[in-house]
């Protein structure tokens, strides 16, 4: 049995294989080989694998989604049968005498660009298809899977470090914990654990390896700890602390249904962060009393092109009916920063969370935003739905934001499209000048929400995603704490409500203080409900 040690960021016990997702094989090198038909023959022959996977997960989409959603793979699996993609990639293997893998990169590296160089919108977007073929065929080459969630068996994923739109497109149902390499506390891969109620740790090191990929582990998402081949002690310490913990959680039902309500009649609410759609159904069955806050940009991650308004407002419209007449608060678009995807094209930038990210994005590019704040307007009609802008800095920015949101209403007006026209419109407090001149901000918005996440790395400076400065984030300093005070009190001057939906809000040790200090709303991860109601109702 090998123990590796690193810090748990969702708490609960797994025991199973892990599959390591070894990014190395993704990033093929220029290698010569030695038999130049042997290894047409092995591009041929992965060629047709990628194939028959493109048909089967169409038939698999159709049947699940519909025709049109089947559309996109029999796309890709004819792209495979064209000699426009296929003969570059055999030119380059035969003339070079190089490796497949390096010449389907080279080559489609070539056609993608010649793609995206084009005026049509369209035939521009393609160039996202071909990469992604590509990369299903680089995948097939080297033997990694392209999706490692797409087998049969559950797993334990393991990687250096997960991305967002990675965890994204997880089939959630076969995964059983997250461990990684890197990491830290506030990433997004720990919210994502703790959304999905799943164990996992961060900052394991480099002996979390591909080496360990097939062996059986087993995972304390308390303790940080990571079993290789858990020798009978662990395993037996192990059921008993899982049975433990399913102990708490039964004792925590006595909770469902009641109001959150500390014994001298302060109420708070008490909302779920959720990133999908189908989070929902985690927030309704952990008795969420609203959602405060949907991470609406997961719906743009892990994808190839941009959700068009349908899609957006299915999933909108989802959530909001699911919730059945409670708050939904959506956050308009925060990509950028750790949230990337290619198709955004954003330029390289030495410091991203100081760079074109959230609101700044959507104000450059106003298309997207109103294609957005359309599908947000169009499930306004059908549920409680509010609207939130993040990274709000100054009252200008807000000011542009509210003009653009009225210019979709007066559209959808037009048009006749129903919509509640008093949706309210709420910002994210998590950048210090917010919170410094929330008074200014509070008679422009319907609701103050506070990013402690963000909060944090910008007063602090230090960089969420950065595990090697941790022993600097004090998440408790006095500073947050002050700006989370001056916030809660500019908000109620102005007769708004705010509340927090950082992780700060989960926390237990500080449950008491933000009550004391008047906040109206906590939102937090669905799996913390129960346990966060229970704390407050037991409050003075
Ligand atoms: C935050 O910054 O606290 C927040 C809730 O937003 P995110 O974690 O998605 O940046
Ligand atoms: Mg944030």
């Amino acid at each position: 049995m090998i123990t590796l040690k690193g810090k748990g960021v969702s708490v609960g016990i797994a025991t199973g294989k892990l599959l390591f997702i070894d990014r190395s094989k993704f990033v093929p090198e220029r290698k010569a080989i030695t038999d130049v038909a042997g290894e047409l023959q092995r591009f041929a022959h992965a060629s047709k694998t990628a194939q028959d996977q493109l048909s089967k997960l169409a038939e698999e989409m159709k049947e699940k989604l519909g025709e049109e959603h089947a559309a996109l793979f029999e796309v890709h699996s004819m792209m495979l049968a064209d000699t426009d993609f296929t003969d570059p990639i055999r030119k380059i293997i035969s003339e070079e005498v190089v490796c497949a893998e390096y010449a389907t990169l080279r080559a489609s590296t070539v056609l993608a660009q010649e793609f995206a160089d084009l005026e049509d919108e369209y035939m521009s977007a393609r160039a996202a298809d071909v990469r992604d073929v590509a990369k299903r065929v680089i995948a097939v080459l080297s033997g990694a899977p392209v999706d490692p969630t797409s087998g049969p068996e559950q797993v334990i994923l393991a990687t250096d470090d997960f991305t967002p739109s990675e965890t994204a497109q997880f089939d959630r149902s076969k995964v059983l914990a997250l461990v990684s390499q890197a990491g830290a506390a506030n990433s997004h891969t720990a919210i994502f654990a703790r959304t999905m109620n799943i164990p996992a740790i961060i900052g394991l090191g480099a002996s979390l390896s591909a080496g360990l990929s097939g062996l059986p582990v087993a995972v304390d998402g308390e303790g940080g700890e990571l079993y290789v081949e858990p020798d009978a002690d662990v395993v037996a310490r192990l059921q008993e602390k899982a049975a433990k913990i399913k102990g708490e959680r039964a004792q925590l039902e006595q909770y469902r249904g009641k109001p959150t309500v500390t014994k001298s009649g302060k109420k708070i609410k008490l909302y779920a962060n959720i990133g999908s759609a189908k989070d929902a159904d985690s927030a309704v069955n952990n008795d969420a009393e609203g959602v405060g806050l949907f991470r609406s940009e997961f719906l743009y991650l892990g994808r190839d092109d941009y959700p068009d308004e349908m899609v957006q407002f299915e999933s909108y419209k989802t959530v909001a009916e699911r919730l059945n007449g409670k708050l939904v608060v959506i956050r308009t678009l925060d990509i950028g920063a750790d949230k990337q995807a290619d198709y955004f094209k954003l330029p390289h930038e030495e410091n991203p969370a100081l760079g074109m990210r959230a609101i700044r994005i959507c104000l450059t590019r106003k298309d997207l935003f109103k294609t957005q704040l359309r599908a947000l307007y169009r499930a306004s009609a059908f549920g409680n739905v509010a609207i939130m802008f993040p990274m709000i800095s100054s009252v200008k920015e807000l000011l542009q934001a509210k003009t653009i949101t009225a210019e979709v209403r007066a559209e959808l007006t037009e048009k006749n499209i129903k919509f509640n026209p008093d949706t309210p419109i709420g910002i994210m407090v998590e950048t210090p000048a917010s919170a410094i001149i929330s008074d200014q901000l509070a008679r422009e918005a319907d609701f103050f929400s506070i990013g402690t996440n963000d909060l944090t790395q910008y007063t602090l400076a230090v960089d969420r995603q950065n595990e090697s400065i941790s022993e600097f984030v004090d998440t408790h300093h006095e500073a947050i704490l002050r700006l989370i005070q001056m916030t809660v009190d500019n908000a109620h001057k102005a007769g708004i409500w705010a509340g927090i939906c950082g992780s700060l809000g989960a926390d237990p040790t500080l449950t008491q203080r933000f009550v004391d200090m008047g906040i109206d709303e906590l939102s937090v991860e669905p799996s913390a409900i129960l346990r966060l109601r229970s704390r407050i109702n037991e409050m003075a």
